[in-house]
């Protein structure tokens, strides 16, 4: 089975989309990884959840990308006596460090370190930035705000605190305790949510211990604003719309979008795009046009990964919701303007072996028009710099470990096929070219370029680069 896009599609799991023959259905529709959302998922269900798509991949031959998100930092308000209030605009309301139930004129803020860090004037927001407060006044134990922006205000929602970074680690005991339960189930991303800092990434990077890649989720302004030295520290990025656009306001998150897109690409790490990218499909079997561009411009940006949330989620229409992002991707990349809009973004290779070569792998696979560019990549290293490129052809990655074929699937443009090593260069070349032909890459007679660091398995010693001609089954193959 074999894709015909390079943007790869997340989608993320729950009621809408457990049961095994819902999964399978996603995944034919053009699913890639999935995301297990531990916002609502018990580690029991993540195990189930886990093994149903080990033994969809079993079925289908094709390695398939696990993402785990972590549900962060989330803070929230306590209980109110009567279940919510009616905050009105210019109301003095009052966050304390009280655990009596709330009412009309003060709530509890169960966490106690926040009452240091918030200054008069911060703005403060509830429930998705639904109701907005402005602090007039801090104590130890209290928040004296004026209601900005006022409306209704039930238990347990949660709050937001864009203007001050928080004193405490993007991972909370919650988050630990499912990192491991993930790690342990043998998931292939792991993502973190709320991050502030580039501490918070060294800090889940210590514990994965490389057993999963990280995947820094960007939705608040302070991690926007130390970004280069974020990118540096992860394996992946999250435009995460959902909350950026709770905590900036949103006529700014489309240019944090490009930004992203871009750094993450300069960097050579995949970004995806998420949140209410088919929103209406929720309930309707029919997008937005709206939306329709919106996934649209995402591709055109040369993002690795669009996703999906409460879409696939929680919604009425999962497929049709997969099978509409597999159009709009396909139609995209066949336009004529992909490739110059993909190319106006195109960097300069760093000076590396890997990049030497990946860079010149696209132009020879340009000037000659070549069918794929094969690549033998081990941790998967290799791969992702050929797909930093974002050449014509699609890439085909051999590896021979399964857990880099299920990070891979995330990435642009990769079809990731585990075999055992090669022998040897010949043995390499050969195989490359059957590799190619057997997963309809390539037809007899055509020509692939082939990458791969001699001795095999050694990382980042990317350094032979051979065109060769793809024959019919059996033959041997060189140019
Ligand atoms: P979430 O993250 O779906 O876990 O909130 C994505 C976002 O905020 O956009
Ligand atoms: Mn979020």
């Amino acid at each position: 089975m074999r894709r015909l896009r390079r943007t790869k599609i997340v989608a993320t799991l729950g009621p809408a989309s457990s049961d095994r023959v819902m999964i399978a259905k996603l995944f034919e529709a053009g699913a890639d990884v999935f995301r297990i959302n531990m916002s609502h998922t018990s580690h029991d269900k993540m195990r189930e959840l886990v093994a149903t798509i080990r033994d969809i991949e079993f079925e289908y031959g094709r390695p398939i990308g696990i993402l785990v998100d972590l549900q962060g930092p989330k803070l929230r308000v306590g209980r109110f006596a009567e279940g919510s209030v009616i905050l009105a605009n210019g109301d003095t309301f009052t966050l304390d460090t009280d655990d009596a139930p709330g009412d009309v004129n003060r709530v509890h803020l169960p966490h106690a370190e926040i009452f240091s860090v918030v200054e008069p004037g911060h703005t403060l927001l509830l429930d998705d930035g639904k109701v907005r407060l402005k602090v007039r006044d801090v104590s130890k134990s209290a928040i004296v705000t004026s209601v900005e922006v006022g409306g209704k205000l039930s238990d347990r929602k949660g709050v937001s605190i864009p203007d001050s970074t928080l004193p405490f680690s993007a991972l909370a005991p919650k988050d630990r305790s499912d990192l491991e339960a993930a790690l342990d189930a043998g998931i292939d991303w792991l993502a973190l949510s709320f991050i502030q800092r580039p501490e918070d990434i060294a800090e889940a990077k210590k514990l994965t211990r490389g057993r999963a890649s990280v995947m820094a989720k960007i939705e608040k302004p302070q991690a926007m604003n130390r970004l280069d030295e974020i990118l540096e520290l992860s394996d992946s990025i999250m435009v995460a719309r959902g909350d950026l656009g709770v905590e900036l306001p949103l006529e700014k998150v489309p240019r944090l979008q490009k930004k992203m897109t871009r750094m993450a690409r300069w960097a050579g790490k995949p970004v995806v795009v998420a949140t209410q990218m088919l929103e209406s499909m929720i309930s309707s079997p029919v997008p937005t046009r709206a939306e329709v561009s919106d996934v649209a411009t995402a591709i055109y940006e040369g993002a690795d990964a669009i996703m999906l949330s409460a879409e696939s989620a929680a919604g009425q229409f999962p497929v049709e919701a997969v099978s509409m992002m597999n159009r709009i991707a396909i139609e995209v990349e066949n336009d004529e303007l992909y490739r110059p809009i993909i190319e106006a973004q195109h960097t300069a290779p760093e000076a590396t072996g890997a990049d030497a070569i990946a860079d010149a792998a696209r132009q020879i696979a340009d000037t000659l028009e070549l069918s794929a560019v094969v690549c033998w990549t081990a941790s998967g290293s290799t791969g992702m710099r050929v797909a930093r490129e974002r050449p014509k052809p699609l890439i085909v990655a051999i590896s021979p470990n399964i857990a880099t074929g299920r990070r891979l699937s995330l990435v642009w443009g990769i079809h990731c096929v585990v075999a055992q090593d090669a022998r040897d260069q010949d043995d390499m070349v050969n195989r490359a070219c059957r590799i190619a032909f057997k997963e309809g890459f390539a037809k007899a007679g055509q020509r692939v370029i082939v990458v791969a660091g001699v001795p095999l398995g050694t990382p980042g010693a990317t350094n032979m680069l051979r065109i060769a001609f793809v024959g019919s089954e059996n033959d041997d193959a060189d140019a």
